[in-house]
């Protein structure tokens, strides 16, 4: 089962300016007025996964306010600067230089000024540089302060249908198969939904691996999320295998979600209340909605309102 989405818009429609509307005087809601320059310290921001709207204007104060903004490729950040408006000086901290960069950046941060940590996409530290800077911040006593935002696989995740109540992020697999089926065989008993990332050219054989180790497990291939032609396709770990093997590697970019052992999809309520009609013949109300909720790996709460409802379903279970 797959869902398209060609209504996305990539780019702002307002220009950079009118986004915060009424900026200089908004007020927060916890009541804190809208600082023009934020407090020296290290801020971690995210930003768009794809549509770059996909940012919140607490970032947008943020990457203008700062003095410095360290990003992996000055050419990436500087066209999302350039999309809001923004002209705050940059410099590249990637994978090959930050050992290298972070003493600076640290020595900034110790004589007071504001630096925003991004990444080319997405929530810095999340498969991306980061986690050392504000490792070695803390330790130097310097304010660290993350923002929320955009994570491909948090937003996968949401998309999945999949159990949510417990999830292991394990990023990029290792790209030799020895090392990728261990790391597999070592989380294959958890009791949790897997998200992991993956290049589009591994990701058929990846796939098929993931169902040799894991077993038979529904899964979803998140694509190109929050762009024009994002796509969520839904099977087994085997038959969406089976699909890209056929198909040939997608194009874009991608995050794998799995269920945990023994958990199905989500079903839809219209199958969540079949399940509890029929229990509800042999099982007390309560005990039905045990049985289904565990069958389902939908949580308690939820079918045992479900089953009130069916049994009397003029009445108000306080569902919102
Ligand atoms: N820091 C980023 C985040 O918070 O999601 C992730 C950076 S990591 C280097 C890049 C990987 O994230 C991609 O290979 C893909 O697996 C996933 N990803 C990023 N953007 C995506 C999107 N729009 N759709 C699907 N996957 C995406």
């Amino acid at each position: 089962m797959i869902h398209q989405n060609s209504s996305q818009s990539v780019a702002p429609d307002n220009p950079p300016g009118s986004v915060p509307a009424k900026a200089d005087s908004a007020v927060e809601p916890n009541g804190a007025s809208r600082q023009s320059k934020p407090e020296p310290g290290l801020y971690i921001v995210p930003t768009p996964i794809g549509n770059l709207r996909d940012i919140t204007l607490r970032a947008l104060d943020i990457l203008q306010g700062a003095d410095l903004i360290a990003c992996e490729d000055t050419r990436v950040t500087g066209r999302l600067l350039q999309a809001y408006g923004l002209e705050t000086p940059m410099t590249p901290y990637h994978d090959h230089n930050a050992a290298r960069k972070r003493p600076a950046l640290l020595r900034r941060l110790a004589e007071g000024a504001r630096v925003a940590l991004v990444s080319d996409a997405g929530t810095p530290l999340v498969a991306d540089p980061g986690y050392r800077l504000v490792q070695e911040a803390v330790q130097a006593g310097v304010p660290v302060t993350a923002l929320p935002g955009a994570s491909a696989a948090l937003v996968a995740l949401s998309a999945a249908g999949l159990p949510t109540d417990r999830f292991l992020f394990l990023g990029f697999l290792p790209s030799r198969a020895g090392q990728r089926d261990r790391a597999l065989a070592e989380v294959a008993g958890l009791r949790a939904s897997l998200i992991i990332y993956e290049s589009p050219r591994r990701l058929a054989a990846s796939l098929a691996a993931m169902a040799g180790v894991l077993g038979e497990r529904e899964a979803v291939v998140a694509r190109e999320l929050t762009k024009r032609f994002e796509e969520i396709r839904r099977g087994t770990l085997g038959a969406l295998a089976g699909h890209y093997a056929t198909a040939g590697a997608p194009r874009g970019e991608v995050v794998v979600v799995i269920a945990p052992p023994g958990a199905k999809a989500a079903p839809s309520d219209a199958e969540c209340d079949d399940l509890l009609a029929e229990a509800m013949k042999t099982h007390s109300l309560r005990d039905a909605a045990s049985l289904v909720s565990a069958q389902t790996g939908l949580p308690r709460r939820a079918v045992y309102d479900r089953a009130l409802r069916l049994n009397r379903p003029d009445a108000d279970t306080g569902e919102t």
